[in-house]
């Protein structure tokens, strides 16, 4: 049973996989060049202290760039409830997550990856891109209001 978390680099990406816990150590990463790119969709389970590993690793990192890639929904609850998730200064990027959504008629539930930028327009205008049900065809709705709190949250 392994614990922690494997950082494997491809190209200048580094791909977090495994789990964020007390374990988890991030060091590593510091003395990588900016802006510091992490692929988190190998992040299968996190708790509070890995958080808190994190944010350790993200004050030493510093004020310099940081874009985050592929984020999971449980990653994105985080960061909207720790928006120092996002860097001292808060000058992290969220460039693309799995955001969940679930049908009303059949209940399915879906993570679907996207890439922010389409969103900020959803945001903006009010109008949500469409996400049809694989099991029964009707639209599906994302499962909560408050998902996507992290962008308002770079705003202040
Ligand atoms: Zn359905």
């Amino acid at each position: 049973m392994t614990t922690g978390i494997q950082i494997e680099q491809k190209a200048d990406v580094f791909f977090i996989k495994g789990v964020l816990d007390e374990y988890a150590d991030l060091s590593p990463l510091l003395d990588k060049p900016a802006p510091l790119r992490l692929d988190l969709r190998g992040l299968t389970r996190l708790n509070s202290i890995g958080i808190r590993n994190m944010l350790k690793f993200l004050a030493g990192w510093g004020d310099k760039p940081l874009i985050y890639e592929h984020c999971t929904s449980e990653f994105i609850d985080q960061v909207s409830m720790i928006p120092a998730l996002l860097g001292i200064k808060k000058q992290g990027t969220i460039a693309s997550l799995y955001v969940p959504y679930e049908c009303n008629s059949c209940d399915h539930e879906e993570d679907i990856y996207r890439e922010l930028p389409q969103y900020s327009e959803a945001l903006k205008s009010g109008v949500w891109p469409k996400e049809v049900c694989k099991k029964c065809g009707t639209d599906m709705q994302v499962i909560s209001d408050t998902f996507f709190a992290f962008v308002a949250s770079k705003d202040t």
